[in-house]
Formats: C-alpha cells, sequence, structure tokens
C-alpha cells in the first residue's frame, strides 16, 4: 500500500511502498478514503511537538471503511463507515477518561504525531475510538469534521454558549467558516473578524450580520459598538496578538476561547477581566462523545466544510499551498 512518510522533523513528505497492517487484539484497520490535511500536521512535519515521534504517517481527519477487524473486537464491523480524529487512545482508567473527557489524559496518544495517520491507504486504529460516520455524511465531507468541525463545535459550547448569544468568530478559514455555520444553527447572532476585507462576502453568505475588518477598524469598539460586546469570541488562528486586541471587545460575562496553539503570549489586565467578569480559555478538539454529538448535529443541520480533493500522493503540495495560504477551503487527500 502507499503512505506518504515523514521520516524527521522538517524532512520532507515522501510516499512509501509498506505493507498493509495487520489487526491485532483490540484493533482495527481502516481503509482510508478521505483525509483532511490540518495545520497541526504542518506543525508536525516542522518537528514543533515535543511528543511527537518520526518516522510519522501524518493526518488526524481521517475518514474510511473497517477494512479488518483484530482479535476481541466486537465493534466496529467489517464495512461500517469511521473517523479517526486527533485523539488515537488514552489510559481508559485516570479520572478524566472514567468523565469521558479522554482528551486530556495525560497517558492519551496522537493520531499522525505519535501514531500512524491517515495519509495513507490503510491505517491500524483502537476499534473502541474510532467514530461512527452517520449515513449521509460523505467522507470527504466528514473528515475536515473530525478535527476542524469538533473544535469549533465544541468550543463553542465548552465556553458556555447560550441559544441567542453574540459570537465572535476570529479567521475565516476553514475552522471559521465552520465556527460560523454552527454558531448560526445553534441560534446565535454571528460577527466575524478578519484582516482580508474580500472575505467580508463570504461571511454574509455564511449569515453573519457584522463584518469587522481588524486592519481598518478598532476591534474593541466595533465589538462594544456591537450591543455592548460580543459573548463568545472564537479564537480560530493560533496567532494571539488579535486575541490579545480583541479581549476587551468582550461583553460582561463573556469568554474568549482559544482553539489553537501557537507561539507567544495573550496578555489582558486585571482591569479588563474583572470589572465585567470575562473569561480567557482554551480548549482542546474534544473526547469521543463530543465528535458523536459534532458528527451528528454537522449532518441534521447540513454544516458542510468547504473542501479541495487533491490525491494522496500531492499531500506536499497540498501542505505548501495551506503555507501560502492558498488554500480556499480544507485540502482533503482522496484514495482511490
Ligand atoms: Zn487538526
Ligand atoms: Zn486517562
Amino acid at each position: 500500500m502507499k503512505a506518504m512518510v515523514v521520516k524527521a522533523a522538517q524532512a520532507p513528505i515522501t510516499l512509501e511502498e509498506r505493507p498493509k497492517p495487520k489487526a491485532g487484539p483490540g484493533q482495527v484497520v481502516i481503509k482510508v478514503k478521505a483525509c483532511g490535511v490540518c495545520h497541526s500536521d504542518m506543525a508536525m512535519q516542522q518537528g514543533v511537538f515535543p511528543f511527537g515521534k518520526f518516522p510519522i504517517v501524518l493526518g488526524h481527519e481521517v475518514a474510511g471503511v473497517v477494512d479488518e477487524v483484530g482479535p476481541g473486537v466486537t465493534w466496529p464491523k467489517v464495512g461500517g463507515s469511521v473517523g479517526m480524529p486527533w485523539l488515537y487512545d488514552s489510559c481508559g482508567h485516570c479520572d478524566l477518561c472514567v468523565r469521558g473527557d479522554e482528551i486530556m489524559c495525560p497517558e492519551m496518544t496522537i493520531t499522525g504525531v505519535n501514531r500512524d495517520g491517515g495519509y495513507q491507504e490503510y491505517m491500524l486504529a483502537p476499534a473502541a475510538y474510532v467514530a461512527p460516520i452517520p449515513e449521509g455524511l460523505d467522507f470527504a465531507e466528514a473528515a475536515p469534521l473530525m478535527c476542524a468541525g469538533l473544535t469549533v463545535f465544541n468550543g463553542i459550547r465548552v465556553a458556555g454558549y447560550k441559544p441567542g448569544a453574540k459570537v465572535a468568530v476570529m479567521g475565516l478559514g476553514g475552522l471559521g467558516s465552520l465556527a460560523v455555520q454552527y454558531a448560526k444553527s445553534l441560534g446565535a447572532r454571528v460577527a466575524v473578524l478578519s484582516t482580508s476585507p474580500e472575505k467580508a462576502k463570504e461571511a454574509e453568505k455564511l449569515g453573519a450580520e457584522k463584518f469587522i475588518n481588524t486592519k481598518k477598524e478598532d476591534v474593541v469598539q466595533a465589538l462594544r459598538a456591537w450591543d455592548g460586546g460580543a459573548d463568545i469570541i472564537v479564537a480560530t488562528a493560533p496567532n494571539p496578538e488579535p486575541m490579545t486586541q480583541a479581549f476587551p471587545g468582550l461583553a460582561a460575562d463573556g469568554t474568549l476561547v482559544v482553539l489553537g496553539v501557537g507561539p507567544g503570549m495573550i496578555t489582558t489586565s486585571p482591569m479588563d477581566l474583572v470589572g465585567q467578569r470575562r473569561k480567557l480559555m482554551g480548549s482542546p478538539s474534544g473526547s469521543r462523545h463530543d465528535l458523536r454529538d459534532t458528527l451528528k448535529f454537522s449532518l441534521h443541520n447540513d454544516v458542510k466544510p468547504q473542501i479541495v480533493k487533491m490525491k494522496l500522493e500531492d499531500a506536499p503540495k497540498a501542505h505548501e499551498l495551506m503555507h501560502g495560504g492558498k488554500l480556499v477551503g480544507r485540502a482533503v487527500l482522496i484514495m482511490e
């Protein structure tokens, strides 16, 4: 089978012929149909994650079909449609795992970071950690929901979203366009904050009532002019500077939720926190129940990622386009 492999930090992504994996006890082999390309894949390739291992097959937005099940596996069944997200495995017995927060388990392993992921034709996965893909979602559209979709849907939830709240989405890339759709489907009023004025039309099309050009406008003033400020700011881009700038644009009891990890510091003053009881928090993608919720919600509310289909062998090109900011939508590798 074909696998796209990164042999060492900062090494290129190269095609390798590998033997098809065999499912061991508790494992399944997934025939990968589609795998989304995430910014974290690029970070991994560049050696940013201290817990990463090389050589590695990148990819944690996997959608495919169960091809083989190992000894002792009673679910899923061969032929079932399943996905694999960022969370590959966890200890299963710590307090966090037991309460359904395995995404924060200290023993967790990560798909495409320290376990081989979806940039290949077949991958191994622990049976207990695959997500069933509901009927009606196609593989190419389901793939980006495993990370991009899960991260924003769950981020909005954990930020304490209430129906009718004002949600400001920072950045209108892959995550941002999904965030606008989820927020609208949840009944929110939505604003988009972006440095690219040409995104205004897209924001409007997706249902945002307000577009703030952060290069031209004072973000705090613009947000406060929006009925007193945003109840939730969803920071989809990992750059901390715009978060620092926008934070005082939160309404009383508002929350800024950080979804991406980048270098630098987010700063705020005790005054901006205390006076209006504002909150600053982060959210890592999500656990298994969050992913199931994300997939079902996306299907029944017709939330769809914008995708650009590419061949498995074009993974390096997908990274190049993503790096240059030239992708309109999420690159999804399609295996024939
Ligand atoms: Zn990701
Ligand atoms: Zn655990």
